[in-house]
């Protein structure tokens, strides 16, 4: 995929989400807490040449964001909590960085990983160590489509296809999907429900080579947010490492105060 079609559909992406196609999230109070969990090894910070960031709080009991109910699919691109964390998600898969793996071993920062089948298949097993330290793999698609563009068929083969080959690999069926692009419809909100799918997750912040792109023109996170990474590397990212990357979002993160927590911490499944 060329970088200027990535840039363009983002571009496109973006207005139709201006344009008023994502739905918002209903405030709802985040409730008790629970009792242990967490990693038991220690982070190492200084390793990667980064600073500590907050460590993540407990996730809550009563968990923030309840998918899985009657109706469409909720889309949702931040998740309602009063904890000061965001949720980092990573896409694609054409990178396979051996680094990567002993960079979140090192620091368990938790992520979400959204995988396409067709950057993935070369090389499956890449993501079981990182499957290992608690990630979950969710749904991009088998291909990478823009989902409008292709009728409900053939929106139906692109997240059903990923849902059995990714169950069939990683032993569990993703519940969350994102769609390439941030592009969608309710064709896609229904090919998703019949999927298995439970959540369409958009994003409020990319990170970029270099650099974040925010949704909010102050450039601020705000509690709960959905961040949108890439499993990239120098071929991508005109010669810089995955690596770097992660360092340059995490510093990001840090600056701003927020610890990260994951994801699928903070919803409630079906
Ligand atoms: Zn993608």
């Amino acid at each position: 995929m060329g970088v200027w079609v990535r840039v363009v559909a983002g571009v496109v992406a973006l207005v139709l989400l201006l344009g008023g196609c994502r739905k918002p999230v209903a405030e709802e109070p985040s409730g008790g807490r629970a009792g242990g969990g967490g990693e038991a090894a220690r982070p190492d910070w200084g390793k990667w040449g980064l600073d500590a960031l907050r460590p993540a709080p407990v996730p809550p009991e009563d968990k923030p964001l309840k998918l899985g109910g009657k109706g469409p699919v909720k889309v949702f691109s931040t998740v309602p909590t009063k904890d000061r964390v965001v949720f980092v998600t990573i896409d694609d898969g054409q990178e396979k960085d051996p680094r990567f793996v002993e960079m979140l071993r090192d620091l368990r920062v938790p992520v979400s990983m959204f995988l396409t089948d067709g950057n993935v298949r070369d090389d499956y097993g890449y993501f079981k160590p990182l499957q290992a330290l608690g990630n979950h793999v969710q749904n991009h698609t088998l291909t990478h489509p823009v989902m409008p563009h292709l009728g409900p068929e053939g929106q139906r083969r692109e997240i059903c296809g990923a849902q059995k080959s990714l169950t069939r690999e990683y032993g569990t069926a993703p519940k969350l999907f994102r769609p390439p692009f941030g592009m969608w419809g309710s064709a896609t909100q229904e090919a998703a429900r019949e999927c298995g799918i439970q959540g369409i997750v958009l994003w409020t912040a990319s990170m970029q080579i270099h650099d974040m792109q925010y949704d909010d023109p102050n450039k601020k996170l705000h509690n709960g947010d959905v961040l949108l990474a890439h499993f990239r590397g120098p071929k991508q990212l005109r010669g810089e490492s995955m690596t770097k990357m992660f360092a340059e979002m995490l510093k990001r993160i840090r600056r701003q105060g927020f610890a990260v927590a994951r994801l699928e911490d903070y919803i409630s499944f079906r």
